[in-house]
């Protein structure tokens, strides 16, 4: 999936720390602490259906760390994390209109890597790894998609080199017989790549 980009006008001004009015060294503590607060609030939350699945995911997946990645109850879940990265609240719901749609994600092409639990894509997954006979199978996939954010994350790779990278890594397994099911997933994620790769 791609990654939201928020173009440079619409980031937020930075006042200069020296320039801005004069705060107490408490006043500014007191400021840290309640944005801390904020996010550890929101980590709090954040214990969506599927958590499991991306500790699973997350095993077949060594070079990406547990907290390189975050499972988003909702896509308006995001708002705590792009405030507290200075985002203008305008600038904010851009993004987050953005990227709602999308399963996976990363922002500016920076881990973390965020999953919308809310999307179609991974409530499928999910119920996969919930229900089907082969729930370390639906982690592989999920993992080749974290895979896929991990390109861009890095380095930003642009999208062809992204896809190219996941249906290796899916086709690595299948080729191992590890996963079995997940022709058609290979045959989409394919299809995607002819279009941003060329034929
Ligand atoms: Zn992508």
């Amino acid at each position: 999936m791609p990654s939201a980009h928020v173009p440079q006008g619409k980031l937020p001004q930075f006042t200069p720390f020296a320039a801005r009015s004069p705060a107490t060294f408490s006043t500014v503590c007191w400021r840290l602490a309640s944005e801390w607060l904020f996010i550890a609030l929101i980590l709090l939350r954040a214990q969506p259906a599927g958590h499991g699945l991306i500790r699973r995911a997350l095993h077949f997946l060594p070079q990406v760390r547990p907290d390189q990645v975050i499972v988003l109850e909702s896509p308006s879940d995001l708002m705590g994390y792009l405030l507290a990265w200075h985002y203008s609240r305008d600038a904010a719901c851009e993004t987050i209109k953005e990227v709602a749609s999308f399963a996976e994600f990363t922002v500016d092409r920076h881990f973390p890597i965020f999953v919308n639990a809310s999307s179609r894509h991974v409530k499928r997954i999910v119920t996969s790894w919930e229900r089907s006979g082969f729930p370390d199978q639906a982690a592989r996939v999920m993992a080749s998609d974290l895979y896929h954010e991990y390109q861009h994350a890095q380095g930003g790779a642009d999208e062809c080199r992204a896809l190219t990278a996941q249906i290796a890594l899916l086709k690595q397994w299948r080729d191992a017989h590890l996963l079995t099911i997940a022709g058609p997933y290979i045959s989409a994620k394919e299809t995607e790549s002819r279009r941003f790769c060329g034929p």
